[in-house]
């Protein structure tokens, strides 16, 4: 089933810049979707207008089902992780995950069983006291990965996490992508502007250029075509 349909999003800037330009696409519950284009083409505006952080000109936004289009952000059931990740510096790992159940109200029994499976699950039970500034980059990531995941979005939008990342370090994050990917069951929308990395993360590819939707389709679909 679809998990996000996107139908004529446009968004031209109060300068007039026509960043995104009539685009439509949908993505498959489950699916690794990796946005993918030359910088300025309109990746990172796609994302914002997702999840309800800009005033779109123009589109409808369905999520499993139901149009979110006029959803302030913080009802939307969709995760954010960016290039930084904007971890908070003074707190914890452990009250870094636990920051967003505590926002929802949450119990603090549930709150304690959710925290702890994230951190197991992302291999982070040995570092639940640090602060982030004593994390390696990797470590980082997969606390960005559990503070959005611990709230159980429906979808997830990850905007070049792994930009600043020598390659090996990409290697191994994308590794551990693609195994969260696969044991949370949660659907990825990712933008890249790298293709190699596209091609080893996604069960679809978007292509945008210039504001548009070039290609859709599957890395076989788009790259090995005759
Ligand atoms: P990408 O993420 O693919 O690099 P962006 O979505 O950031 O592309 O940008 C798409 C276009 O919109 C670019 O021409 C960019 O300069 C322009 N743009 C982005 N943000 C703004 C803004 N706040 N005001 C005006 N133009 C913007
Ligand atoms: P990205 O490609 O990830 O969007 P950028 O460096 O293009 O990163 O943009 C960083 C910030 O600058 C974003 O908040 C974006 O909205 C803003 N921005 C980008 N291009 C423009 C522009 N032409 N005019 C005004 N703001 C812009």
């Amino acid at each position: 089933r679809p998990m996000l349909e996107v139908s004529g999003l446009t968004k031209i800037y109060p300068d007039g810049t026509l960043a995104v330009d009539d685009i439509d696409f949908t993505v498959e519950a489950g699916d690794f979707c990796v946005i993918i284009g030359p910088s300025g083409c309109g990746k990172s505006t796609t994302l914002h207008s997702l999840v309800g952080n800009l005033d779109v000109t123009a589109g409808a936004v369905s999520l499993d089902g139901v149009e979110i289009t006029d959803q302030p952000t913080h009802n939307r059931d969709i995760g954010l992780v960016f290039q930084d990740f904007q971890l908070f510096p003074h707190l914890s790992v452990s009250e870094n995950v636990e920051y967003g159940l505590s926002q929802l109200g949450i119990d603090d029994r549930e709150k304690r069983r959710r925290t702890e499976r994230l951190l197991k699950m992302m291999q982070l039970e040995g570092l639940a006291d640090r602060e982030p500034e004593e994390l390696s980059a990797g470590q980082k990531q997969r606390v960005a990965l559990a503070r959005s995941l611990v709230l159980e979005p429906k979808l997830l939008l990850l905007d070049e996490p792994l930009g600043d990342m020598d390659y090996k370090l990409q290697k191994r994050m994308e590794r551990e992508l693609l195994r969260v990917h696969r044991e949370f069951d949660t659907t990825f929308v990712y933008v890249t502007h790298d293709q190699t990395q596209a091609m080893r993360l996604a069960d679809q590819i978007i292509v945008m250029n210039d504001g548009q939707v070039e290609q859709s389709g599957s890395v076989a679909e788009i790259y090995n075509s005759p």
